[in-house]
Order: structure tokens, then sequence, then C-alpha cells
């Protein structure tokens, strides 16, 4: 397959910089990709580096860019080096878009093609989750393998009658989409499990995923895939459950008189900077915001690496404290990344000393550091930023072969990268943690899934 391709810089003012232990962040830049595939079909990718992060520099990405030749293959694609993370993102992220899009236009015809799938039909209407709260309602199921070499253990189940109601879900889920939503959008999610096909497929499921796969019709309808390309392709949108969104919130006491707008909202997880102003000062705010934030609230706590040992130890101790008794309605979910990221041993002998557990994020910024951190037995929680990561099909197989507690979360990109990164997030993700994707608010301009209109602005 060869695709058309361009792309395009952007720039996006946050409406009030944004504070961190790294500095002060006041434009978020990064690239636009759109790709064409020969049957014109168009879809979009999203290179948001944050250097300080780990991640390539914008100025790489775009050298990058312009180096590549303006037809793009799948080998090409798939080529696209460690050392630029973002760009791995952003390529694979679009090509898989075009691969939904050509199964969606390739069901209608499997449907008539395929007659009357009768049995099929019927027995897939009554399939239910397995890991799934959601109620299977899908009653016209086709079935699309994506790659026949390897038909015992990845073959991808296509709704074609849901791919409206899986466009609506990823519109929502793509904006600042509050809790109290949830329910509205989950009814329009089908997953579906073929108990018939569960043995030989749970070894390549997630853990905490609500991703099923079904084998029971394996007719070639996709093009012979080549070596370089990932034979499992994402989940589709229909089986993808949405989890509730974490709202950033910015450092220092402006936390207090942000939260409750957020809280109205329907956000019932927070994550507030720390490390920014002195510990004295923001253990005071601490304790005020804890205070005030009503039950269920969960806070998580962020210091990007900026803590020294002494400082750490304070705030865990001080997280300690609330745990129990308590008449505080917050739960503090998490301190992340308290330390440098050399300091990993002590985050990992941290763990062991204070009940307030501690997610890595700085350290686990790419695949590669991700995998280093699971080698080195790092059992606590990850934050994944998918647009900084890198490869998205092999963040897929490295989350469906080791159970992670993974918490996604978003490298404040458009509505381009946060849509792929919401995809990741809700097959690969904890469940029960909020994805940290509550962060449009943070932007002047209003975010659209209108992407070719957005292109157009560029
Ligand atoms: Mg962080």
């Amino acid at each position: 397959m060869l695709y058309q391709w361009k792309f395009r810089p952007y720039q996006r003012r946050f409406k009030q910089p944004l504070q961190t232990s790294h500095g002060c962040w006041a434009v978020r830049e990064g690239v636009i990709l759109r790709l064409v595939d020969d049957a014109g079909s168009i879809s979009w990718g999203e290179i948001a580096p944050i250097p300080w992060f780990g991640s390539e520099t914008l100025e790489q990405a775009l050298a990058f860019c312009h180096q590549l030749p303006t037809v793009l293959t799948d080998d090409l694609i798939f080529a696209v080096p460690d050392t630029l993370p973002c760009c791995q993102f952003a390529f694979e992220s679009a090509w898989e878009g075009l691969q939904e899009s050509a199964i969606a236009q390739a069901a209608p015809q499997r449907d008539r093609g395929a007659g009357n799938q009768a049995s099929f039909v019927t027995a897939s209407s009554t399939l239910r989750p397995q890991n799934s709260n959601l109620a299977a309602l899908n009653s016209a199921i086709t079935v699309q393998n994506s790659a026949l070499r390897d038909q015992s253990s990845d073959v991808a189940v296509q709704s074609s009658t849901l791919r409206d109601q899986s466009s609506e879900v990823a519109v929502q889920s793509s904006a600042l989409r509050p809790q109290s939503s949830e329910v509205a959008v989950q009814s329009s999610i089908v997953a579906v499990q073929n108990s018939d096909s569960t043995d030989q497929n749970s070894v390549l499921r997630p853990q905490n995923s609500n991703v099923a796969v079904q084998n029971l019709i394996c007719q070639p309808q996709s093009p012979v895939i080549t070596a370089h390309i990932p034979s499992r392709l994402p989940t589709p949108d229909s089986q993808l459950s949405p989890s509730p969104y974490s709202a950033l919130l910015p450092a220092g006491n402006l936390a207090l008189h942000t939260w409750q707008p957020l809280w109205d909202q329907g956000f019932r997880t927070f994550k507030w900077k720390i490390g920014v102003e002195a510990i004295a000062t923001e253990l005071k705010v601490l304790d005020a915001l804890t205070q005030a934030l009503p039950k269920p609230a969960k806070l998580r706590l962020d210091a990007n690496g900026g803590l020294s040992a002494d400082e750490t130890t304070q705030w865990l101790q001080a997280c300690d404290a609330m745990i129990d008794p308590s008449n505080r309605g917050v739960v503090l979910e998490y301190i992340e990344q308290p330390l440098p990221i050399a300091q990993f041993q002590s985050m990992q002998d941290l763990t062991q000393h204070y009940r307030t557990p501690i997610a890595l994020d700085e350290s686990v910024a790419t695949l590669q550091q991700l995998q280093t951190c699971y080698e080195h037995g790092w059992r606590g929680i990850f934050v994944i930023k998918p647009a900084i990561v890198g490869s998205p099909s092999r963040l897929r197989q490295f989350c469906q072969h080791h159970s992670i507690d993974a918490v996604f979360s978003s490298a404040l990109e458009t509505a381009i990268g946060r849509r792929a990164g919401l995809r990741l997030a809700a097959s690969l993700g904890n469940p029960d943690r909020a994805v940290g994707y509550g962060t449009t608010h943070w932007f002047k301009d209003s975010e659209s899934d209108a992407f070719e209109q957005l292109w157009q602005t560029l």
C-alpha cells in the first residue's frame, strides 16, 4: 500500500502557562500528519514532543518529516527509529486509522458476501464480555481477520453496524467529557466474547482489557500484510470502554480555586502539580485541598521528578497520615514521579516503606524505559503518555504480555493525538483508574474533532 502524506506544524497557546518543576510552559508546539491511502481514505497523526520528558525535539521531528519521501509505504511507516518516539506514535496511529477505515469500508461487502451467517450472528448476539460491565447488544456482527497466517491468535472482531456508534464514541471520548456522561457513552459500546475462542486467545489478551476477540469466521478480506506490520490491528472503537477523566489542576493555591468548576463538570479525579513552590507552602495547600474536595474525589500529586529525597519523605509521610483515620473526603491515589529518573532504586525502596503508592512517569516516558523499569522489578503504577511512548503496536504487545497497572495520560496534544491515545488507554489501561486526559480546559482554542477543519487552519 502507498500513502500520500503531508505534515504541518502547529502551535497552541495555554490559557495560562503550565507550571511544573521543569519550568513554565506557555505554548504547545507539534506537527499534524495527514495520510491518504489508495482508496482516498484520510487519516491523521500527531507528533507532540516534550523534550524535557525524554522525547525528540520538535526540530528533530520536523527534520525527520522533511527527509521522508512524499509517498510512504508500510515499511517506511514502521521503520521510524526508536530515537523518534513521538514520530513513531504519529505515523503508526495514522496508519492504524487507515486500516480501520479499510475494515469499515469492507464490512458491508463482507456482510453481503457472507450471505446468511445466521448461526454466527445468533451466537454473537448472546455473547457477553468477560471483563466488562457492558452489555453485549450487537445483533449483527461480522468478523475481520487481519492476518490469516495467524488465525488462531489474531482475529479482530469488527461490527459494521456499530461503526457509526463507534465514531460517536470517539468524538465524545476525545472531547472534555465529564464522568456524568459516561453512562450514555457506555451504552453505545459493545464488546463480545466468544467462549469457544477464549482459550486460544486468552494468553494474548491484556488482563485489564475489555478487548474481546473472535475467530469463528476467517475469510481473507484484508490485503497481505508484510512482515514489518503488526498482525494485530487496534481494537475497534466499538469495543473500547471509556474510563473517567482526571482533570489537571494548576500548581500552588490556584488549585483551590480551580477544582470546583471542574467538579461541577463531573470530574472526580484531579491531578495537582507539586514541587513548584516551597514544600511548606504546598503542604498547607494540600491540607486545604483535601479538606475542600468532597467525596468521592481522588487526588494525584505530580512532582515531575522535582523533589529531593527529604522532600519526598515529607510528602509520603503527609499523604500516609491522611489515609486513616481520616475525615477527609479525598483519596490520595498516588504521588507521581517524586524523584528524578536516575533515582529509580530509591523510588523502588520507598514503595516498601509507605502506604501511599508511587507512580512512575518521566522514568517510563518511552517504551524502552518502560521495559527497563519493568525488568528492574517495578510493579507499581506506570503513567503512560502514548504520544511520547513510541510505537502503539509495540506498546500494545508489551501490555498484552505483561500485567501492569497502567494509567494513560495526555501529553497536552490536540484532539488528533488524544483520540489515538484514548484508544490505547481504553484497551490497555487499568479501568479502575481515571485517564489523565482532562486537559482541554488549559487551552484557549476550542477542541474540535473536525480534523480536516483543524488542518485547514494550520
Ligand atoms: Mg507526570
